[in-house]
């Protein structure tokens, strides 16, 4: 994971962001090709990984409490709150309209913390991607804006950093961590599987696709189905013609 005092990794330094660039921490996992669509999908599989890959990190900021961005963080904060084992509270804001598919002028708050929950603790942030950053910067300025009442230390944490200029910024002081850095695109998460027309067994697939691991189970049935065509088709019967073609058909079906 990359751990770093909050800028983007390998863009040139912004000039409204209150942040230094930091280090590349070479966090960019295992690289995911986009889909046809555009969009890069991960797994179940990937997201549990790429989380357990921030809690060494994050043990060393010692949180009492994670802090949960929702929906997107519920899921990432749930895995690491068996890592930690400490308490998670939730929180609700939104960016885009998930109706209307949609981004927002300016971050729409539904939930917040009692005061009480946070006071005096060192608080650890958790959001599935980080993208324009304007999320995180308001949950982090509204915690440190109630001052001496608020926590005593503040962590991030995200599954995914976009590799892209931020909108917003976050504290020098803050840690910050992203268990990977990943390209500006559209990624979808497994949770939203439903969101995209697919059902879950599609979407894993979709990420194992990304991969460059195709469902091997699948690729027999298709190597199968290929043969049965091309027996079918050919008119052969049993014999040698068969035996040469069944390879055959195989391994073109398993291509394709
Ligand atoms: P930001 O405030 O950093 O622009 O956006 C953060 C929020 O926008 C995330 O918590 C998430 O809900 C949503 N978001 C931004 N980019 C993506 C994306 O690529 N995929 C998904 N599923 N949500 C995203």
């Amino acid at each position: 994971p990359s751990t770093h005092n909050a800028h983007s990794l390998d863009l040139p330094p912004c000039g409204t962001c209150m942040v230094d660039q930091g280090p590349s921490a070479g966090a960019q996992g295992h690289a995911k090709r986009p889909h046809t669509d555009g969009k890069v999908y991960y797994s179940y599989l990937d997201v549990h990984h790429t989380v357990a890959a921030m809690v060494d990190r994050l043990r060393d900021f010692a949180p009492d409490v994670i802090v949960a961005i929702g929906g997107g963080g519920f899921i990432p904060a749930r895995i690491l709150r068996t890592h930690l084992r400490i308490p998670i509270v939730a929180i609700s804001v939104q960016l885009y309209n998930d109706a209307t598919d949609s981004l927002l002028n300016e971050v729409a708050c539904l939930q917040w913390v009692e005061e009480r929950a946070l006071k005096g603790k060192r608080v650890l942030l958790v959001d599935e991607v980080d993208d324009t950053r304007t999320t995180l910067q308001y949950c982090v300025s509204a915690m440190l804006a109630a001052g001496s009442a608020g926590p005593e230390a503040l962590a991030v944490a995200v599954m995914h950093n976009k590799l892209k200029a931020k909108r917003a910024a976050l504290p020098r002081h803050i840690l910050y961590v992203a268990g990977a850095e990943v390209p500006d695109a559209w990624n979808c998460y497994p949770w939203d599987a439903e969101r995209y027309g697919h059902t879950i067994e599609e979407h894993e697939e979709l990420a194992r696709q990304g991969s460059g691991q195709a469902d091997t189970s699948l690729q027999f049935v298709r190597a199968w189905q290929w043969w049965l065509r091309w027996a079918k088709g050919s008119g052969v019967g049993l014999g040698p013609g068969i035996q040469q073609g069944s390879w055959k058909g195989f391994v073109t079906g398993a291509v394709l």
